[in-house]
């Protein structure tokens, strides 16, 4: 039996997750939640799975929570460090990291912190902080899972093979919805258009990443740090159907993939059931009906987020997390309609070519970065936005 904290458990991942917890319940027992919006959800789910330990995001929360479930109520905490507590529950084996955004960095460092297997869905950790999460995972001695399907899909294809022999990573992306529009039809798509992703059903925040791009750009920090290589040892290759979930070339040409129906819950569950495989209820993967798996380079000048997540890992130390923290407010903006979508990258760029990179030394001055970041992004947006009445 094996006891889970799920962060983000409202959420896309978190959700699945618990699917599968609910079909396996003689393998998963939970014993954290955490959420930090949905509360009819997570009330839900309280009252299905029965975690001994909750968080939310505001003290405010937690009390109607408490009112709301009266004597069944678990421990209900709030704010990052109810999010620290249920990460670090002693009684807790793996951590399933599925906030969204840099708000996962702290809590999912202080499972590692605390010998905590950790699930990694949350790529913004490894963004931001790869070198000092890398770290903390060698010398607390813990394993960390990727659960990001393209990276679980190279974790499967390294299985049984020596880092020195691997050649290069090859990351497939399915291109989203806008793969085949022109650059002056980018200039007005709308954000209903960015969140319809044609193969993958996900969060706002990931969906819009992935019809920039910049999903891709993070998803090649995260590799970096996850399997420890160079950014030119990691390349991306458009693969529209989503059956190629990533690939690893070795150093004799030989290429080694992991295909399968685009459905989170089998990298979810291959993380959480490592090394064994589940077996999961899902339809099987039928080439002969699909009969065509295509591949193609990806076009930097249309989809520029791709290009700056490469130029900031190149530049390194806090670059990364400045990237990250641009990308969250450039989304938020264009999602509230302030910002149109090619301003998205024009952005990060800006905010970009105006920092100065620091070395990381500690998980503050990523924190602190992102600060930053957020602070000049914001301005920079309010700056070029037409005022009201204007
Ligand atoms: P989501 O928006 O559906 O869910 C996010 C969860 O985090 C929710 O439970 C939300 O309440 C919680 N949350 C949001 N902001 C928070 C904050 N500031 N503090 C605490 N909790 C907060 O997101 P998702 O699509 O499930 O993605 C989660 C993570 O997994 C992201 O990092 C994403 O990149 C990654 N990921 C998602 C998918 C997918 O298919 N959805 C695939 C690969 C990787
Ligand atoms: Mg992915």
């Amino acid at each position: 039996m094996k006891n889970l904290a799920i962060l983000g458990s409202t959420g896309s991942i978190g959700v699945s997750t618990l699917e599968i917890v609910a079909a396996f319940p003689q393998r998963y027992r939970v014993t954290a939640l955490t959420a930090g919006n949905n509360l009819t959800l997570l009330e839900e789910q309280i009252r299905r799975f029965r975690p001994r330990c909750v968080a939310v995001l505001t003290e405010a929360s937690a009390e109607r929570l408490r009112r709301s479930l009266g004597p069944d109520a678990p421990q209900i905490l709030c704010c990052v460090e109810g999010l620290i507590t249920c990460a670090s529950h002693p009684e807790v084996d793996i951590v399933v990291s599925a906030i969204v955004g840099a708000a996962g960095l702290v809590p999912t460092m202080a499972a590692i912190e605390a010998g905590k297997d950790v699930a990694l869905a949350n790529k913004e950790t490894l963004v931001t902080a790869g070198p000092l999460v890398m770290e903390a995972v060698a010398r607390r001695g813990v394993r960390l899972f990727p659960v990001d399907s393209e990276h679980s899909a190279i974790f499967q294809s390294l299985e049984g093979h020596r880092h020195g022999d691997v050649r290069r990573l090859i990351l497939t992306a399915s291109g989203g919805p806008f793969r085949n529009r022109s650059l002056a039809e980018l200039r007005n798509v709308t954000a209903p258009e960015a969140l319809a992703h044609p193969n993958w059903n996900m969060g706002r925040k990931i969906s819009i990443d992935s019809a920039t791009m910049m999903n891709k750009g993070l998803e090649v920090i995260e590799a970096r740090w996850l399997f420890d290589l160079e950014a030119d040892r990691i390349a991306v290759h458009i693969h529209p159907q989503s059956i190629v979930h990533s690939m690893v070339e070795y150093v004799d040409g030989s290429v080694i993939a992991q295909l399968g129906i685009p459905d989170m819950k089998m990298p979810i569950a291959y993380a959480l059931s490592y090394p064994e495989r589940l077996p999961l209820d899902l339809p099987p993967l039928d080439l002969c009906a699909l009969s065509t798996l295509s591949f193609e380079a990806p076009d930097l000048s249309r989809f520029a987020c791709l290009g700056l997540a490469y130029r900031a890992l190149r530049t390194g130390g806090t670059a990364p997390a400045v990237l990250n923290a641009a990308n969250e407010i450039a989304v938020e903006a264009f999602l509230n309609g302030e910002i149109s979508f090619l301003d998205i990258p024009a952005v990060i760029g800006e905010v970009l070519e105006g920092h100065a990179a620091q070395p990381l030394a500690y998980i503050d001055d990523v924190l602190r970065a992102d600060r930053a970041a957020r602070t000049s992004t914001r301005r920079l947006i309010d700056r070029n936005s037409p005022s009201e009445g204007s």
